[in-house]
Parts: C-alpha cells; structure tokens; sequence
C-alpha cells in the first residue's frame, strides 16, 4: 500500500507504506517526537503560572467530589458543578433562570435546581 501524505514535521509531500505514518522519515519523526514533548512542557509550564497566578481558578477533584456530594450550595460551588464562572450564574438567578435562597447576602443554591 502507497499513499501521498503530507510530513508533519516538515510539511513536504511523502510516500508513506503505512497509514499511521506521520512524518516522511525517522529524522522528522524524531524532531516532531521532540517539538511534542517541548510543546507539552511549555503547556505544562504555561498552566503551573496560571495556577501560581490564580489559583482559585482551579479546583481539584476531591473538590469536586465534595461539592458533589452537598444538596445546598453556594454560588460559588454551583458554578463548578454547571462549569460556568460565579458571575455568569448570578446573572442567571438574577434573571430567573436558576432558583436560588439568598441568606444574608449570600446565596444558597439547591442542587435540585440546577439540574434543568
Ligand atoms: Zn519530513
């Protein structure tokens, strides 16, 4: 079997005997092999600034689990579990669209509410 592929290291046209062939030769396979490995340490590197920046903008598991496991939550907490930002969620209770139970100044949210 002969198909014309395209390297997807160095972007030139080759013959590949095998379809799970991405590069025209070890060379390039060994480069893009590299260039995927920097790419995912600087991602890695990128997020680890993010985190020391904001980390409240990441939660961990456990955390989710918790919040999973409560009937009543805040605001804070139902934004995790519909994946959205606190702010997006309190335009939606201040638009009815998600009933919630203001206590003080907070508000508390039922976890049967969410689920629409
Ligand atoms: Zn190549």
């Amino acid at each position: 079997m002969r198909i014309l592929k395209i390297c997807d290291y160095c972007k030139k046209d080759f013959i590949a005997k095998k379809t799970s062939s991405k590069t025209c030769s070890d060379d390039c396979a060994k480069r893009l092999y590299k260039l995927n490995l920097r790419n995912k340490k600087i991602h890695h590197e990128e997020l680890k600034t993010e985190f020391k920046r904001k980390p409240e903008a990441f939660i961990k598991e456990d955390q989710i689990k918790a919040i999973q496991a409560k009937e009543n939550l805040t605001l804070k907490e139902a934004a995790v579990l519909l994946n959205i930002s606190p702010l997006t969620l309190r335009r939606w209770i201040l638009g009815g669209k998600v009933r919630s139970n203001k206590i003080g100044k907070k508000h508390m949210i039922l976890k049967v509410d969410l689920s629409f």
